[in-house]
């Protein structure tokens, strides 16, 4: 059987409970709180995998506290010593115990400031303790003495004392002594069932463990060598299935077949119409575009670009392409502010060639909605453009031909399916201006085709950053009041909408401020989520328009708004915003041909951390950079929406950390795919039955 397959109740575990009734219903509370956490089956125990080891097999006795590593630093003593005596110096507040060790190459004393009764007791003279600290010389005392914090742990008996153990994580329904105790008998009774998911022939390429002594170990390590050749182990065949299942769900995408006869002439009216030609990365983007839309596949691509590399426009693009071919096209927005400033774009972009463009959002209500639904269905609209309301169970398309996911990594892959699901098998096209490390881009996005703008539109300048401490603010507000004379425009950003609990600048009271004291002669407005949509419309309207000249603003101002005259982006208390953010914010100026400003204000009480996130924002312009900074300095989770998205739950994998792995496992799985396709060959059946019996995932989509 497969570890997965191992569907016991966890009751089934036969245990000292057995003997007596009390254990016995001991036992069942505890394998109630067990489920309760989601550890039902044998499966869900064994694959529960710690958090972490604790290694203390490494040992360095207390004659070599002195020592250094190789970067000059003092190494902590790791040592078994036994206590030889306690002493009590000092007086009043004080007051200590001095806790006299010997581990047999030296002598030191331990010494504790506080709580000194309680480590009287639990430090008894004459018994072992394993102990991990830092110690100098006091030369006063003619002392070894401990100078960090003190780790120890008795040890009952030596021979059975264990140096390398795991640490599981902890809910508040299950304890590490249960989960301990659990396991051991799991692996007791189940472990050589288990058999191998790895194929042999790549297990023996890489020397890895059978799958029972990987588990075995994990749970049990004895050898620090041993627990990194289990975690090595576990880790490829994570990955290995990881992507054979992604390269399979590219050939099953590939073997669809498509229809559709092709017309032309609207892309070149557009782009006749345009005031500027396109740039050389929008250029072949749509050649691209165009190219798998006509091709015999569904086209699922992932255009990427920095902000304001001119997507949209290639969006647009690629949807007249589908209404040339007589279909629909949908463009989806993460949020009703983007969506509509596209949906205006659109109207005026393409309603003059013909093009029939509607809006629908969850704002749209009742007449409206039931006749829009109705020219949906009928094929009148061409291109609807909105937000998650685009994939209501009630929209109903005609023919629709091309989705387009604008910021695509604001949508759950679940949303993203649902939308796929309305059409046939619409050509799929997903914009980010997130840059997406390649790392993830080849797991999440495993399967898609990439197009990336690499220039600017022409003419842009680079935007200038400045970081400025928020004592200084007043020559922000001054350098920011020129440009306003001079006829631009300004957006204020800030953490929070309305005085909160933390002491920061809010938006609210800011706007008020700004009106008031700092910019009197000028108009001000406010924007953030909580405004009704409509409110939301006519603020950014009245912003467009030029009507008001600064917006104070949270980070709703983030996504892809676009106002060219705005040339000033002020960002306050910039240490709370993750770097990805802060270039999104940067990106919403510099949109024009005028020189623009970003000013990233920090708090006085900035740590140097802050200040270091910052100093990447100075340094660089370039959206892919930051990405790989903010990935290093977040961790993958947070960059692509990669575990919001309900994507896939990796156990002991990590893909950022074990890139290299990824790329190995990668090219194993698609060389195995390669080559035996239905994995029917004997060496591959392995993976076939396990693709059957148990996958890893239920459901990968993209
Ligand atoms: P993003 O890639 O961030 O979504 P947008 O699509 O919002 O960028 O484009 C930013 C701005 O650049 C828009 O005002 C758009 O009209 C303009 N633009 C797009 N393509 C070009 C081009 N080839 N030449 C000049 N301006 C362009
Ligand atoms: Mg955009």
């Amino acid at each position: 059987m497969f570890v997965r397959e191992l569907k016991d109740p966890l009751i089934r575990l036969n245990g000292a409970w057995k003997k007596t009734p009390e254990k016995l219903e001991d036992f069942k509370q505890t394998v109630m709180r067990f489920s309760s956490a989601g550890i039902i089956s044998i499966a869900d125990l064994l694959l529960y995998y710690p958090r972490e080891w604790v290694d203390r097999t490494r040992t360095v006795p207390l004659k070599d506290f002195d020592k250094k590593d190789e970067k000059g630093r003092k190494i902590a003593v790791c040592t078994i010593a036994k206590v030889i005596a306690h002493e009590w110096v000092g007086f009043g507040v004080k007051r200590g115990v001095k806790v006299h060790i010997d581990d047999g190459t030296a002598r030191a004393v331990l010494t504790f400031w506080k709580y000194q009764e309680t480590y009287e007791k639990k430090l008894t003279v004459g018994e072992k303790f394993w102990i991990s600290c830092k110690f100098s010389y006091n030369a006063r005392y003619g002392e070894i003495q401990s100078s960090s914090k003190i780790v120890y742990k008795r040890i009952a008996d030596e021979s059975t004392f264990k140096k390398l153990f795991p640490i599981y994580p902890l809910t508040k329904e299950i304890t590490q002594r249960e989960i301990e105790s659990l396991i051991r008998l799991a692996l007791r009774h189940y472990i050589t069932a288990i058999e191998d998911e790895i194929p042999l022939f790549l297990r023996e390429k890489y020397g890895f463990l059978p799958k029972h002594a990987a588990l075995t170990v994990i749970h049990a390590p004895s050898e620090p060598e041993e627990l990194e050749k289990a975690k090595n182990t576990l880790i490829y065949e994570e990955l290995f299935y990881l992507e054979t299942m992604i390269g399979k769900k590219a050939m099953t995408r590939k073997a669809r077949q498509r229809e559709g006869e092709a017309k032309s002439g609207l892309q070149g009216r557009l782009l006749e119409r345009l005031p500027f030609s396109l740039t050389e990365g929008q250029v072949q983007a749509v050649r691209e575009i165009n190219s798998d839309m006509d091709g015999p596949f569904p086209m699922a691509r992932l255009l990427q670009g920095d902000v304001g590399s001119g997507k949209t426009l290639v969006a647009f693009l690629a949807c007249l392409h589908a209404i040339e071919n007589n279909g629909q096209a949908a463009i989806l927005a993460p949020t009703e502010l983007l969506a509509r400033q596209h949906a205006e774009n659109a109207a005026k972009l393409l309603e003059p060639l013909g093009v029939w463009v509607a809006f629908l959002t969850g704002n749209v209500k009742a007449a409206g909605r039931t006749q829009l639904l109705k020219n949906l269905a009928s094929g009148e609209i061409d291109l609807v453009i909105g937000t998650h309301a685009l994939f209501s169970k009630d929209v109903v398309y005609r023919d629709l031909r091309l989705v387009v996911i604008d910021e695509q990594h604001r949508f759950g892959v679940l949303q993203r399916q649902a939308i796929i699901d309305k059409g046939g098998s619409p050509d799929l096209l997903m914009m980010s201006a997130t840059p997406i490390p390649r790392t993830l881009a080849i797991t999440v996005f495993g399967d898609l085709d990439v197009s990336i703008i690499q220039d600017m539109p022409p003419g842009r300048k680079p935007i200038e950053t400045h970081l400025a401490r928020e004592s200084n603010e007043t020559k922000v507000y001054d350098f920011v009041r020129r440009r306003l004379m001079e006829g631009a425009q300004a957006y204020f950003v800030y953490p929070l909408i309305e005085e909160g609990e933390q002491d920061l600048k809010n938006a609210a009271s800011m706007a008020e401020r700004l009106v008031r004291e700092v910019f009197p002669e000028y108009k001000t407005a406010l924007i953030h989520s909580r405004l009704d949509e409509e409110e939301k419309r006519q603020t950014m309207e009245a912003f467009r328009r030029g009507d008001t000249h600064i917006l104070a603003a949270t980070s709703v101002v983030e996504v892809g708004v676009d106002v060219p005259n705005a040339t000033c982006m002020v960002i306050e208390h910039a240490e709370r915003f993750g770097l990805s953010a802060l270039h999104q914010l940067r990106g919403r100026v510099g949109r024009g041909s005028a020189q623009s400003y970003c000013f990233l204000v920090y708090s006085d009480e900035y740590t140097e951390d802050a200040k270091n996130r910052l100093m990447v924002m100075l340094e660089n312009s370039d959206g892919f950079l930051i990405a790989e900074e903010d990935l290093k300095l977040r961790g993958p989770g947070q960059i692509a929406g990669f575990e919001q998205s309900g994507y896939v739950k990796l156990g002991m994998a990590d893909i950022v950390r074990d890139s290299a792995v990824l790329e190995q496992a990668r090219t194993d799985a698609f060389a195995m795919l390669e080559k035996d396709p239905g994995l029917l060959l004997p060496e591959d059946l392995v993976v076939s039955a396990v693709l059957e019996r148990c996958p890893p995932w239920q459901d990968i989509v993209f």
